[in-house]
């Protein structure tokens, strides 16, 4: 799913074993092409070029640990955004929430570089806000409950211990 993931001789390179630590201990793995110190999707097969990559572990379990609205500007934040954080804190967020809020600002970043020509200091709070302003709205939309991806989140897969 990601370049650089593997070595010549076929086994995992260091950014490869840490991609799946991550994936296997938090339980996400979010890539974008061409942001700085983000994983880069690998191209297809084929060579067609993949500009996003949302995997969630489906052993994985999501928590709204606070509500958070980076990159919001305080003094608007709209009251559906506000009241669907406040409502989801200490609960779970269901997969989709991570899907809509990731795919969201993915398309965001996107737009970002359109207008202003790079990934720059900006680009992150202008994603992550635009994200959570629809992510509120997708939510209440589809009558999603539960915990808000776009907040502050702890995400973690549960092992045995045997
Ligand atoms: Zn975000």
């Amino acid at each position: 799913m990601f370049k650089d993931t593997f070595k010549d001789n076929g086994k995992l390179s260091n950014n490869g074993k840490r991609i799946a630590f991550n994936f296997n201990t938090y339980g996400t793995a979010i890539g974008l092409a061409g942001r700085p110190l983000a994983d880069q999707p690998a191209d297809l097969a084929n060579g067609t070029p993949v500009y996003s990559v949302i995997a969630y572990n489906t052993n994985a379990i999501g928590i709204e640990v606070d509500e958070l609205y980076y990159g919001v500007d305080y003094e608007t934040i709209p009251d559906n955004v506000v009241s669907a954080e406040v409502s989801g804190i200490q609960q779970k967020i269901s997969p989709v929430g991570l899907f809509i809020h990731e795919s969201a600002e993915a398309l965001a970043f996107r737009a970002y570089v359109n207008m202003y020509g790079s990934f720059d200091a900006g680009a992150y709070p202008y994603a992550h806000s635009r994200a959570i302003l629809k992510e509120a709205l997708i939510r209440a939309d589809l009558h999603i409950a539960g915990g808000f991806a776009g907040a502050k989140v702890k995400y973690s897969v549960p092992h045995d211990k045997r």
